[in-house]
């Protein structure tokens, strides 16, 4: 849907937002891309809601972005004979491979290679962080800890141990099943959590094969380590700030954010910062201004989307979530300071033709009042490169792949529309100016650069730029 604004809304869905009605409205008040959280729900339950939202596709004619989101290996304790304890401050507990059901002194850790994995001196965080366990000793089937910071522990409750590399994979039983079917399926994005070395990337996509991008999940300090090649290897990255905000402490952070955030704009990879954006939300109808400056932020730093999890999923205003985040991201883009903003650290071009055709469209585009900037795209690329520049017309998205149309979804300032396969130059105005007609993105007399790869309908990134007057009833010359 053309809407009048750069960064892109993801909004999470769940029991307070999978009928069709509530779907409808949250992406007409501005949510672009529809996450399926993989952490819940049945299979029935998530095929179910990819359809209502191809059925709203088909209704509003413009392509949709799905994105299924991994549970990826969450550790977590087993279960308690009362279904809780309370662990006092500095009494002592024990993590063990028993798979009988916990007390007051132990219990099981459902996790056989972390007996290995974890050493002495080493802290467990439990409930998201809320309590904190130091390892004094373990052996092969016992962990050892005393109790730093106290509370109640009930069943299955999360242990996140920022300071060791697991030697687990990415992608556990659940996550190869349900990645399978979320490719079934035909979603777009696959986001991959706790990944931890560049090889988590590789491995997911040797299953996936092309079939859909792949989203990187950092939300480990491991990741920070090696976040380069992790980069370079996605196709897309989150700043995940729920886990690594438990894995880090909360001043490390915001730095932690613009480095990932940096890093993808110097790449050339879509970025999303998830996670607590609107928190309050939750529960009232409004949100606390420190959150609309924390969405703001991330759009000062021109991130590609900012995203709803419990705010549309489970909380009681799920679409005055989305309409809050719509209005915030506006203002920003309004404000001159942004654009400002977008010159300081817009990354310098690399020495590829690609590269210096996008780089030129952008400064053509502030030399002479620009409507759009259509790029003719076969995967993407074309595109994507455009939207690095981050210039401030339009970029217009045309693809006869309808996934790539889909995907396209998530880039900043981008508008994908689905078009026929183009196969000579005249072919390719006369799209252009159709295309921009039908869709109202410009009118005749209005000016638009033209961006694409000669020869046609092979990906080779773009070496074709061409400036035109719109007219009333496109021509071939
Ligand atoms: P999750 O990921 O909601 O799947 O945990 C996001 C985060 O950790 O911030
Ligand atoms: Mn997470």
């Amino acid at each position: 849907m053309l809407r009048c604004r750069k960064a892109k809304i993801v909004a999470t869905l769940g029991p307070a937002s999978n009928t069709y009605e509530v779907i409808k409205k949250l992406h007409l008040a501005g949510a672009d891309i529809f996450r399926l959280n993989f952490s819940h729900g049945t299979h029935q339950e998530h095929q179910r809601v990819y359809e209502i939202i191809r059925r709203i596709e088909n209704q509003v004619h413009s392509p949709i972005a799905i994105l299924a989101d991994l549970q990826g290996p969450k550790i977590r304790v087993g279960e308690f004979e009362n279904k809780s304890i309370t662990l006092t401050e500095g009494s002592t507990f024990i993590l063990d491979n028993n798979p009988a059901l916990g007390n007051q002194e132990r219990v099981f850790l459902p996790h056989p290679e972390l007996f290995q994995a974890i050493v002495s001196q080493t802290d467990l965080l439990l409930d998201d962080g809320k309590i904190r366990l130091h390892v004094v000793r373990k052996t092969d089937t016992q962990i050892f800890t005393i109790v730093v910071i106290g509370g109640v522990l009930s069943n299955r409750k999360g242990i996140n141990i920022p300071s060791v590399t697991l030697p687990i994979s990415a992608l556990t039983e659940k996550d190869r099943h349900d990645l399978d079917f979320a490719l079934q399926l035909g979603v777009d994005w696959i986001a991959l959590s706790f990944v931890q070395r560049p090889e988590d990337i590789l491995e997911a996509q040797s299953i996936i094969q092309g079939r859909a991008k792949l989203i990187a999940k950092i939300e480990k300090p491991k990741a920070l380590e090696h976040l380069r090649e992790i980069v370079s290897l996605a196709n897309a990255v989150m700043v995940a700030r729920g886990d690594l905000g438990v894995e880090m402490l909360p001043e490390d952070v915001p730095s932690a954010q613009k480095r990932i955030i940096r890093q993808c704009r110097e790449l050339g990879k879509p970025v999303i910062v998830a996670t607590q954006m609107l928190d309050s939300m939750v529960h009232t109808p409004s949100p606390t201004r420190a959150e609309a400056s924390d969405v703001a932020t991330a759009i000062y730093d021109a991130v590609d989307a900012v995203m709803l999890s419990a705010e549309s999923a489970s909380g009681s205003y799920p679409v005055e979530a989305v309409s809050m985040m719509h209005r915030i991201i506006k203002q920003v883009e309004e404000d001159p300071f942004y654009a400002s903003m977008a010159e300081l650290y817009r990354p310098t071009p690399r020495e590829t033709v690609s590269d210096a055709m996008t780089a030129a469209a952008r400064k053509v585009a502030e030399t002479i009042p620009i409507k759009a900037i259509v790029t003719f795209t076969e995967t993407g690329t074309t595109t994507l490169m455009e939207t690095r520049e981050r210039p401030q017309s339009l970029i217009v998205g045309l693809t006869p792949n309808q996934n790539v149309a889909r995907m396209m979804g998530l880039f900043w300032g981008t508008y994908p529309i689905l078009a026929k396969q183009i196969t000579s130059f005249s072919e390719m105005i006369s799209t252009a100016c159709t295309v921009v007609l039908k869709e109202n993105v410009a009118k005749p007399g209005d000016l638009m650069i033209i961006l694409a790869g000669v020869p046609f309908a092979k990906s080779s990134g773009s070496n074709i730029m061409r400036v035109i007057e719109l007219e009333a009833t496109p021509q071939e010359d």
